[in-house]
């Protein structure tokens, strides 16, 4: 049994362990396309060993969908692609990209410490701020929507199939940390729609659970503007929401600072 899980013709999906991370894999007619790099150079080397077993052709493109290290930190193991992303994912990744790995250094265990520092944080050379088609012998649509997970999150559509990134978790709540939460809801909405949603992280799934992230995170944007408006801190909020408090005390403090004008 493959590793690998064909979603489409020629479109697949690795779900790794660790992170639980899905990394994409589109096959095109002189090279594949990566969705996402994984985490580290190691990952990276072991996803470049497993592509083998799919196809010999080289790795042509990849396509970041966010500047999070745990999708774009193997990018500096494909040089022989394009790398893809939003405008703003370069741009974070060159501003922040240091930033972001003291903080991983911070919490990460001391014995991955030489896998982290050994990056090569590597930012996309090919970038646009709403759309762009790539055309690998099959059609490719990159599409930004809107803020969401982050400032830059964009979706990959290909066939039947939709690579969500970050903006959809399944298997865990999703992550606030660099969000927008007054935005994100409004942006799942405006996502095309695709009979297979691919998500950052967890399981593949479909429209429904799609609609039922985006009434919660809705949710959430609902509470903090209550919330605000009535002069309450967001400490006092965090029981009232659909996720659990640590994953409420991130959305509302990030909610509360797009409300106070800070984001
Ligand atoms: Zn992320």
């Amino acid at each position: 049994m493959s590793m690998f899980d064909e979603l489409g013709d020629g479109i697949y999906r690795r779900r790794y362990e660790s992170l639980d991370l899905n990394i994409g894999v589109v096959i095109g007619d002189d090279g594949v396309l990566l969705i996402d790099s994984r985490a580290s150079h190691r990952q990276a080397d072991e996803l470049r060993d497993e592509l083998r077993t799919l196809t010999d052709l080289p790795v042509g493109w990849v396509v970041n969908t966010h500047f999070h290290w745990d999708h774009t930190w193997g990018n500096a193991r494909f040089p022989e692609a394009t790398i893809w992303g939003h405008d703003r994912c370069r741009s974070e990744m060159i501003e922040n990209g240091e930033v972001a790995r003291q903080g991983v250094l911070e919490w990460m265990p001391a014995e991955y410490h030489e896998m982290v520092e050994e990056v090569e944080i590597t930012p996309p050379t090919h970038t646009f701020a709403e759309t762009a088609s790539l055309h690998i012998g099959r059609s490719v649509e990159l599409g930004y929507h809107g803020l969401g997970h982050t400032n830059s999150d964009i979706a990959i559509r290909v066939g039947s199939v939709m690579f969500a990134g970050d903006l959809l978790e399944e298997g865990a709540p999703p992550s606030f940390g660099d969000s927008y939460p007054l935005d994100w809801g409004r942006t799942l909405t405006t996502l095309p729609n695709a009979e297979l949603i691919v998500p950052g992280h967890g399981d593949v799934v479909g429209a429904r659970f799609r609609q039922t992230q985006t009434q919660e995170i809705q949710a959430v944007a609902e509470l903090a503007k209550d919330g605000h408006r009535g002069g309450k801190p967001f400490a006092e909020l965090i029981n009232d929401g659909p996720y659990p408090g640590p994953t409420m005390e991130a959305a509302l403090g990030r909610a509360y600072a797009q409300l106070d004008g800070d984001l």
